[in-house]
């Protein structure tokens, strides 16, 4: 055998083993879990932690390629596996795309969505606020088809950002779905706030006719503004109905995202309750200022991809969220070399601490929602998202009384504690909140 994890507390919450044992794992896979002692090559004592299956975040970024440090971020929090592209982002050429990331090296396991925006941009839609041609439309059929056919997970909207995409267009988009089995589409609605319902109801309506699978995105962003009850229920309701949509969200009152968005046209003060005295400026030139309404106006035309903080949402409505089992962990990170939101280095250590101290649900919950509800939604199940033998060994062995993130709004990259090692494939891809090296992820293609 390759590797021993000895006396730790192996915790599989899809069959609820609970025990301490041994782990054997055998180049990439888990070989063996019981009491015996084998010989192995490497030995890890686990004594006094607990072995988890990899964290799979849902709803993550960092598509530039060249760009790793949200990958790294990731892993550092127990991310064995991402699904990139989320938010309308994602890509447009997944053949090129996957060759780029296997050259280079994967931190962890990776499945990728084609953006709708990017698939604008792309066929010459360059004003988000004017609907696609009808000749316009097919062009993106053609080439998200492709992108299919080449093993992309789905297609992502970001209808936030783009306020002149039509239900109809994206209906028309979203048809092709159909004929790729295991494919997702995962949407950014359009209104947050006090018509965030509204937006809902349009992505219920979008499921009911294309019978997609649908992934609400961070929840909590959108409608933790007191509107996260009505929310839910409605998305219940549609669940009842028949339809196939879940959810993820993501552990903070705050949100982020870039200045020049649609998000910050006007009215957003009036939507939020919240003035320019909530947002904070994350990257840039201007980092760290304090924000006047003209040099917002500036930074908004002269640097429109500086990323903003926005703390207006309610922690009790994010809880809420979380708690709801519709509802998965998504970290929605995405640093742009290192800088950003904390949840890129934070959000899977902050949940479990926040479920720890808040007694939000049992601890075999949360981690249903890291490991065995993604991977099941991902359809990836059958290899990842628990641990038993004969399943890929993506695993972290950490002290869940007292794992917490560090990173914070001032210090957003900053590697969590209570994380000992992490197991990517087989292989040991963080030692002590360092990593090794070690690029053992796999693409993971849609089939
Ligand atoms: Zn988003």
């Amino acid at each position: 055998m390759d590797i021993l994890i000895k006396n730790g507390r192996v915790v599989d919450p899809r069959s609820g083993i609970d025990k301490t044992m041994n782990l054997y794992l055998n180049q990439d896979k888990i070989a063996y879990i019981g009491e015996e002692k084998l010989p192995a090559g490497v030995v890890l004592d686990a004594s006094g932690y607990s072995v988890v299956p990899g964290f799979i975040d849902i709803h993550a970024h960092g598509e530039k390629v060249e760009d790793s440090s949200t990958a790294e971020c990731l892993l550092r929090q127990g991310v064995t596996t991402i699904l990139s592209g989320n938010c309308g982002n994602g890509y447009t050429g997944y053949k090129t795309e996957v060759i780029e990331r296997e050259k280079q090296g994967l931190f962890q396991n990776w499945l990728g969505l084609v953006g709708h925006s990017f698939l604008r941009n792309l066929v010459g839609v360059s004003d988000r606020y004017i609907e696609a041609s009808s000749r316009e439309v097919e062009e993106m059929k053609e080439i998200l088809k492709i992108n299919l056919k080449e093993g992309a997970k789905g297609v992502s909207f970001g209808l936030e950002y783009n306020p002149g995409a039509s239900t109809g267009e994206v209906l028309n988009i979203i048809s092709i779905l159909a004929d790729f089995p295991g494919s997702l589409a995962t949407f950014h609605v359009r209104y947050d706030a006090q018509k965030v319902e509204e937006a809902i109801k349009e992505v219920i309506t979008i499921s009911r006719l294309s019978k997609v699978p649908v992934q609400l995105s961070h929840l909590g962003s959108m409608a933790g503004f007191g509107r996260m009850s009505n929310s839910l229920n409605l998305i219940e309701n549609a669940v009842a109905e028949g339809l196939d949509i879940m959810i993820d969200c993501y552990p903070y009152n705050a949100f982020a995202t870039s200045i020049g968005t649609a998000v910050f046209d006007e009215g957003f003060e009036e939507r939020w309750g919240r003035g320019l005295e909530a947002l904070e400026i994350a990257s840039g030139s201007y980092k760290g200022i304090s924000l006047t309404s003209e040099l917002f106006k500036m930074i908004r035309k002269t640097e429109p991809d500086t990323i903003v903080i926005a703390h207006v949402l309610q922690e009790e409505e994010v809880f809420m969220c979380l708690k709801h089992p519709l509802v998965m962990l998504g970290s929605d990170g995405g640093f742009s070399l290192g800088e950003g939101h904390p949840r890129g280095a934070g959000a899977f250590p902050r949940f479990l601490r926040l479920v720890r101290e808040k007694k939000l649900m049992p601890e075999k919950e949360s981690l249903l929602k890291i490991s065995w509800m993604p991977a099941k939604r991902l359809g990836i199940h059958t290899e990842r998202g628990r641990i038993a033998e004969g399943h890929q060994a993506d695993l972290v062995i950490l002290d869940l009384d007292r794992v917490r993130e560090k990173a914070t709004f001032q210090s957003p990259t900053l590697p969590p504690e209570g994380i000992r090692w992490v197991l990517v494939n087989g292989k040991i891809a963080v030692d002590n909140g360092t990593l090794t090296g070690a690029t053992a992820g796999k693409v993971l293609l849609n089939k």
